[in-house]
């Protein structure tokens, strides 16, 4: 088969306007967040429906053409690049939201949707979309399905997971798999659904869903708490969790090296919060619907817990500036991690009561092979999710294997896994029996290839060849 017959196919499917091809190509397709340059496709295609997604698939399938599904590419392991010899199906004109359903709780939309978006939308009814993340501004919420994304919240509301109820999808044949239910309770077998949720476009393209949404909470109180130790943050947690009577929404810990990191390269923008030199600093945020009940209880459980010697400073915000200054010591990481660069970036889960053993023995394997080593360290820890930050002064190919395998080597010591939530993607695709048995990667194998027979769908990624 020809690429003409392809093209003509691809041209047929969208529209001339939207297939693009060789340098038309804009180079946001095929970089990567710091704007290094990715493999450029043959061919973009920018469907407006799923009509025209499901022609585009049953084009590539008839070609034998790999195709990468793009959302707003602010992904971290490189799920969304794409084949220098494939297809881009970018979501991006397919950014409706649908129906906003204030009985039922719902909120109905397509996939190339900006999260931020779907937010504002949903808090214009007084209603909250509980997912949050610092990429709100460009993801999707196709690429928070297709990642599984986390973020912020999800010791009160869970993951992507958890807030979609109904999907459609389209498979790699061309069928259109169409299940956008309202409904919370559904155990007509098997739930599929959750089978394309996390599957990084390697299983069908997420084209819309339903999301589950909550009520929007009135009161938000934000805290910064210096911690002397990390079993004190653990108690510190659960003791916010069951006195704030489940109002606890984040709950973000970093460790000195990452405050000391990003409070003075951010020094500039705004002095810190607190002094430096605490082992341990949490950022707490609870969001409550009694405004002033909620302030007054937050502030005595705190004043406790401090009394209590769990926390030696604390810091509540006063107003939502304040509290955007909070946020921004756990948020604003560019410039920090631009003046840590050459780094390796990790996001893994282990067990809570385990993770300052976990960081340990990992600042120690890798001290092993690079003696000077750097960390810095932060997480969501009521999740159990950290992210490490590790530099040892070179980028090659053999240090980051070196660093990977002394990373993920300990992350299966404590029976963790080695992606909590960016996903596998190219960058940890050689790493996944870290994580899973080879039982657990031959069922993956046997639902891609029952799937995804011609194997098109975002070949080489998350599953090792
Ligand atoms: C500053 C920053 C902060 C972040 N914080 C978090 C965080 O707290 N928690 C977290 O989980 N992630 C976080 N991320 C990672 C990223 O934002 C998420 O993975 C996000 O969900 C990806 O959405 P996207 O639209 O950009 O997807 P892309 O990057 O475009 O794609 C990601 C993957 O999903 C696939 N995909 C995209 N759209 C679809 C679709 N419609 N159907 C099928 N497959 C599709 C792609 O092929 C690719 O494999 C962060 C990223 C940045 C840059």
């Amino acid at each position: 088969m020809s690429g003409d017959g392809l093209q003509a196919a691809l041209r047929e499917a969208v529209g001339a306007a939207e297939l693009l091809s060789g340098a038309v190509i804009e180079p946001r397709y095929h970089t990567d967040l710091r704007g290094q340059p990715r493999p450029r496709p043959a061919f973009v295609v920018r469907p407006a429906s799923t009509d025209e997604v499901a022609a585009v698939l049953r084009a590539a399938q008839r070609f034998a053409t790999p195709v990468t599904t793009q959302g707003g590419r602010t992904g971290v392991v490189g799920g969304a690049d794409a084949e220098a010899h494939g297809i881009v199906l970018s979501l991006e004109r397919m950014n409706r939201i649908l129906d906003l359903d204030p009985a039922s709780m719902t909120m109905t939309l397509e996939a190339g949707c900006i999260l931020q978006t779907a937010q504002e939308q949903a808090e214009s009814q007084g209603l909250l979309l509980p997912l949050d993340l610092g990429a709100r501004g460009s993801a999707t919420v196709g690429g928070n399905i297709a990642t599984n994304a986390g973020g912020v919240r999800v010791l009160r509301w869970g993951m992507m997971r958890d807030m979609v109820l109904g999907l459609e999808a389209v498979l790699a044949d061309g069928t259109i798999l169409s299940g956008l239910r309202k409904i919370i309770k559904d155990n007509a077998g098997y739930d599929l659904k959750q089978l394309l949720i996390g599957s990084e476009g390697t299983l069908g393209v997420v084209t819309k869903a339903v999301l589950r949404l909550r009520p929007m909470p009135t009161s938000t109180q934000t805290a910064l708490v210096a911690v002397p130790r990390f079993a004190h943050a653990i108690t510190l947690l659960r003791r916010l969790e069951g006195a704030l009577a489940g109002t606890l929404s984040s709950f973000e810990v970093m460790w000195d090296d990452f405050y000391t990191l990003t409070t003075t390269v951010n020094a500039a923008k705004q002095s810190a919060p607190l002094p430096p030199g605490a082992p341990f600093y949490v950022l707490a945020e609870a969001m409550g619907a009694e405004p002033e009940r909620d302030a007054a209880r937050f502030e005595s459980v705190l004043a406790d817990a401090l009394a209590d010697g769990l926390g030696t400073d604390a810091v509540i915000a006063q107003s939502e500036a304040e509290r955007q200054r909070l946020w921004a010591v756990r948020e604003d990481l560019n410039a920090p991690m631009a003046r840590l660069w050459p780094l390796f970036a990790f996001d893994v889960s282990v067990p809570v009561a385990e993770m300052e053993a976990f960081v340990d023995e990992a600042k120690a394997c890798v001290g092993i092979i690079f003696p000077d080593s750097r960390f810095v360290t932060y997480g969501h820890i009521g999740d159990g999710n950290l992210h490490l930050m590790v530099g040892v002064g070179r980028a090659d190919a053999d240090a980051h294997h070196a660093v990977d395998t002394a990373i993920f080597k300990t992350v299966r010591h404590f029976n963790g896994s080695i992606s909590a939530e960016h996903g596998i993607g190219t960058a940890k695709r050689d790493y996944i029996g870290y994580s899973r048995t080879p039982a657990e990667l031959a069922l993956m194998k046997t639902i891609k290839t029952a799937m995804d027979p011609a194997g098109i769908l975002n070949p080489g990624k998350l599953l090792p060849a």
